[in-house]
């Protein structure tokens, strides 16, 4: 099969936030682009479900920003109403001090937090409107690369995707991005047994990044309007529970009406319980939150329950100029995601834009 009228400029496996940040500005700068993901939807970990209809953010729950170019951004998102600033501060709890207020001295207490009315995965549906059709592939997972050679002798990555049809040409591009969580990025490289083409201390910079995992549990259910929006926890089992109703247009909550919370299982508990029973663990989780904010929270009857592997980047990568993989050889090969310049949303956005240009000055 003559595959060069296939062949794209880069392809981009990953649709969060830092792929499609990257697929938006090379097509602004006329490149050709396409992007894979396993999912069916975009967003990645900035992730909404629909409950009946009503959107519940089940992965990121909010955002901050910090650089000029992550709030022109955001200037941008609230301008256009795709997020708006949900609270300048959390009530914090500990065993010691009980639950707080936010404390409005406090650089905790006075940080702008933005999130969005139809949910977070509304950041990446923005950024993916750009993109025509033809250049976003859904429910599409890479589970190999290889490398081919042009007529020209030019070298460009064939992607295989898990149960493609063996007549179907294979994605094509002249430069691969990986956006994935960084183990998963790993294991693909293992997969195209590309580790022993790469620089070993490249490698060992990609192995010593840690994600910390989280399972994520959503209540439903006739509740009061709370005095909280958002509580960050110091618990063994709980990290985060938050009103998800307070979030969306209609929010107001009728009095005893249902509402929608979410709670976040710590680090700790999440990686002691991420591959045993996940409902048990949810009832913890849930008797948890009871003794912190009322058994009234136990009542809600309705309950669903996320696994994370791969929510938060504890320990990231420091600073790594275009994101380029040293390897031997054509084609070049990125890796982007929020392991890089800084973790969460931001970091990735800020990971996108810096490998974007980093493709662009190298004129792929
Ligand atoms: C529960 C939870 C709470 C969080 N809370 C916050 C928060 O409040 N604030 C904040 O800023 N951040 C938060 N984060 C982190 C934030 O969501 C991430 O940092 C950010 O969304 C990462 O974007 P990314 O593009 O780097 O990766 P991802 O969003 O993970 O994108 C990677 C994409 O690759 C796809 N993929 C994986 N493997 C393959 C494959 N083999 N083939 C094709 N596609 C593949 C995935 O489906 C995914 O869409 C939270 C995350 C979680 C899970």
């Amino acid at each position: 099969m003559n595959l060069e009228p296939y062949i794209q400029d880069v392809l981009i496996v990953g649709a969060g936030l830092s792929g499609l940040k990257i697929a938006r500005d090379l097509r602004a700068a006329g490149r050709r682009v396409l992007v894979l993901d396993k999912a069916h939807g975009v967003g990645g970990r900035a992730a909404t479900r629909r409950w009946d209809d009503v959107p519940v953010d089940h992965g990121a729950q909010f955002f901050t920003v910090r650089s000029a170019a992550f709030r022109a951004q955001t200037n941008r998102w609230l301008a256009h109403g795709v997020c708006f600033r949900w609270t300048d501060g959390f009530h914090q709890w500990d065993e010691a001090h009980g639950l707080r207020p936010p404390d409005p001295e406090s650089k905790d207490g006075t940080h702008p937090r933005y999130a969005c009315r139809q949910g977070m995965s509304a950041l990446g549906k923005d950024l993916a409107a750009v993109l025509p059709p033809d250049a976003l592939r859904l429910a599409a997972r890479v589970t190999g690369l290889q490398r081919a050679t042009d007529a020209r002798g030019r070298g460009y990555w064939l992607a295989e995707i898990e149960g493609a049809p063996a007549d179907e040409p294979p994605p094509a591009a002249y430069a691969v991005v990986l956006t994935l969580p960084t183990p998963q990025t790993l294991a693909l490289l293992e997969a195209a047994g590309l580790p022993d083409s790469l620089d070993p201390g490249e490698l060992a910079r990609l192995r010593a990044v840690e994600y910390a995992p989280t399972l994520a549990v959503l209540l439903r259910g006739p509740a009061l309007k709370t005095a909280w929006q958002g509580i960050q926890l110091r618990d063994q089992a709980l990290s985060w529970i938050s009103a998800d109703t307070d979030k969306r247009e209609d929010g107001v909550p009728v009095e005893g009406g249902p509402q929608v919370f979410v709670l976040h299982g710590s680090p700790e508990f999440s990686r002691e319980h991420q591959d045993g029973d996940l409902t048990a663990a949810a009832d913890r989780l849930v008797a948890r939150a009871g003794e912190i904010v009322g058994g009234w929270i136990t009542q809600l009857p309705e309950r669903q329950v996320h696994r994370w592997r791969y929510a938060n980047v504890p320990r990231g990568v420091d600073r790594w100029a275009g994101l380029q993989l040293a390897l031997d050889g054509e084609p070049p090969l990125y890796v982007a995601g929020d392991a890089f310049l800084g973790a969460k949303i931001e970091g990735a956005y800020l990971s996108g834009a810096e490998v974007a240009q980093a493709i662009l000055s190298a004129r792929v």
